[in-house]
């Protein structure tokens, strides 16, 4: 059989052949979007590969006096439109294929809603929860000075992701500012967005990727004959991302009818109240033992009859078996990558359509572009204005998305990679490849 391009691209530069891994499922993804929108070769083979990938090891002191050795990642994808853009993750299970996946992922997201931003994404290998809150803001701060010279407000600008939030990213700031130029104290603190209101965050930046979930379903679902005024949901995750999406979403009357986290999965026919749960969530860490519902298996969760399906916390989890038992009308992915290519397969095949993740989560780093713009003009937005600015754009690229898919006839997950391939093609094109 003859192999297509993609096959010979991943051969050439060295990427095995491994179904299982994230790196390798996502540059796949974009290959094959690329062909179909005849991408020229040498702009696949730029894509397929970061810029800089950059792994750093320091010690950091423990309360108990002893020392110990942190490994931390900040792989930049590429910066064709702006500055490297994308979250910092502290978790136990980051390795570097993992974050240059997540990194490629942002080249395409900031592409697709068109922000002046390029790809990146770090992460330190490390369970938050596991240290103290003095640990913690010292390990940040030894993390920020190893990244000191590959960052900065107009090279590379973290923000939060898992296991980080608005204190680690001003621990960040001010690490960044301290060490950097006594001339350069204002400007340094757009090194990072998602920062506290108070120390130059924005408005609406902590609910913004729930929000952007929220106005991809507002604008997409109507035209599958569903509204957000009636529609029973599950949901994978209650931290950032799941907690904002399910409050804003029970604003419109859904109903959340089972959840699942890190400690266990529950279920409420009728609804589950999401203030409440984000309050029990905030105060024990984990939805277990929460009194407004009833504790149910994995399996029975993943087998509960909705209309959406709504995964927001790890990558990879909806896989073949999981894709199997779930029974909805769609999957809102408002993780990065939650549904492999083979879990793809089987959702496809049972007819449930994917709304994908590139589009349904931009509205995160859509409002840190905002945090970005206000801290370099010194401005505070209105949170109205930050809401009306947020649902413009995200409508826009999802528009752009409905538009490419009845134009190549494809499904919606490949027509957001094509959508954003083609912007970025663009730029290409226009710039050149120096010299
Ligand atoms: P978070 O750390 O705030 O929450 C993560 C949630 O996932 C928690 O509820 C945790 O219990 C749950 N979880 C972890 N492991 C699990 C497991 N094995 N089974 C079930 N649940 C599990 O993280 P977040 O910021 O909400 O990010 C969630 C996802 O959204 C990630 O894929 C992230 O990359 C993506 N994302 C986040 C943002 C943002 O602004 N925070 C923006 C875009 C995309």
């Amino acid at each position: 059989m003859q192999s297509s391009d993609y096959q010979e691209i991943l051969k050439e530069l060295e990427v095995g052949f491994d179904p299982d891994n994230i790196y390798f499922q996502t540059i796949t993804s974009i290959l094959q979007a690329a062909e179909l929108i005849k991408l020229p070769r040498n702009l696949k083979i730029i894509l397929a590969q970061p810029q800089n990938e950059i792994m750093v090891h320091f010690p950091v002191l423990m309360d108990d006096g002893s020392y110990k050795l942190f490994k931390g990642y900040r792989v930049q994808h590429n910066n064709v439109l702006g500055p490297f853009k994308g979250g910092i993750r502290f978790h136990s299970q980051i390795g570097l294929d993992h974050i240059k996946a997540l990194s490629a992922i942002m080249t395409i997201k900031n592409a697709l809603i068109q922000l002046p931003f390029g790809g990146a994404k770090g992460g330190l290998k490390i369970d938050p929860r596991s240290v103290s809150h003095s640990e913690l803001m010292r390990l940040t701060r030894r993390f920020t000075s190893a990244l000191q010279s590959h960052i900065g407000p107009s090279y590379d600008i973290p923000a939060p992701d898992m296991g980080t939030n608005a204190q680690i990213m001003a621990w960040m700031a001010d690490t960044y500012t301290v060490l950097g130029p006594q001339n350069l104290r204002l400007e340094g603190k757009g090194v990072v967005t998602g920062k506290p209101l108070e120390f130059g965050g924005s408005h609406g930046r902590e609910k913004a990727t729930g929000q952007g979930v929220v106005f991809i379903m507002e604008e997409i679902l109507p035209e599958m004959g569903l509204s957000l005024s009636n529609i029973s949901y599950s949901l994978i995750g209650y931290g950032n991302v799941g907690s904002w999406t399910a409050r804003l979403l029970s604003r419109h009357g859904s109903i959340l009818k089972t959840v699942m986290d890190h400690t266990g999965a529950i279920i409420n026919k009728k609804g589950l109240d999401t203030e409440l749960l984000a309050k029990y969530v905030e105060k024990t860490g984990g939805l277990a033992g929460f009194s407004g519902g009833k504790s149910i298996t994995e399996d029975e969760f993943y087998s509960t009859q909705v209309d959406c399906f709504i995964p927001a916390a790890m990558e990879q989890m909806i896989d073949q078996k999981r894709a199997a038992q779930i029974q909805c009308k769609v999957v809102v992915e408002a993780a990065n990558a939650p549904v492999t290519p083979a879990g793809e397969r089987v959702l496809v095949k049972k007819g449930i359509s994917i709304l994908p993740a590139i589009l349904c989560n931009a509205g995160g780093v859509t409002v840190s572009y905002f945090e970005w713009k206000q801290n370099r003009q010194a401005e505070v937005w209105e949170p109205d204005f930050v809401d009306q600015q947020l649902q413009k754009m995200m409508s826009a690229a999802a528009q752009r998305v409905k538009k490419t898919a009845a134009k190549l006839k494809c499904d919606m997950k490949s027509a957001a990679y094509a959508t954003a391939l083609e912007y970025l093609g663009k730029v290409y094109n226009y710039r050149g490849i120096f010299p």
